[in-house]
């Protein structure tokens, strides 16, 4: 693991955030080193900075940015036997109750 996914890892496991200060001493790296790679990975979208000056000193609060597709999907209620809900996706005014598809679809359960 390099030094990069290192921090990005310790950012990622404190839901919180971290402040830059907590950082770099946790990471056990210089502060110039690793506010290099706080803006890199800001840059690249994984990570948010705010000011802070909670602790009274100037810091950044640094969060991590999770992706849409890091997020775990559970589509089990919108499944029956491997058949997607036919009203996933579907954009057709309707009145559910004499909705074909949905009836063969909730026929299945
Ligand atoms: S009930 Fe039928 S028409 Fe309505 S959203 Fe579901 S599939 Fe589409």
């Amino acid at each position: 693991m390099d030094i990069e996914e290192k921090i990005l890892k310790l950012i990622k496991s404190k839901k919180n955030g971290i402040l830059q200060n907590d950082l770099w001493k946790t990471a056990k790296i210089d502060s110039s080193k690793c506010s290099r790679i706080v803006a890199k990975l800001e840059k690249e979208g994984l990570i948010s900075r705010e000011h802070d000056s909670s602790k009274g000193s100037k810091t950044y609060l640094i969060k991590s940015i999770e992706k849409k597709e890091e997020k775990v999907k559970n589509y089990q209620l919108l499944l029956i036997e491997d058949i997607f809900s036919p009203c996933t996706g579907c954009s057709i005014e309707c009145v559910p109750e004499q909705c074909i598809n949905l009836s063969e679809w909730v026929i299945r359960l």
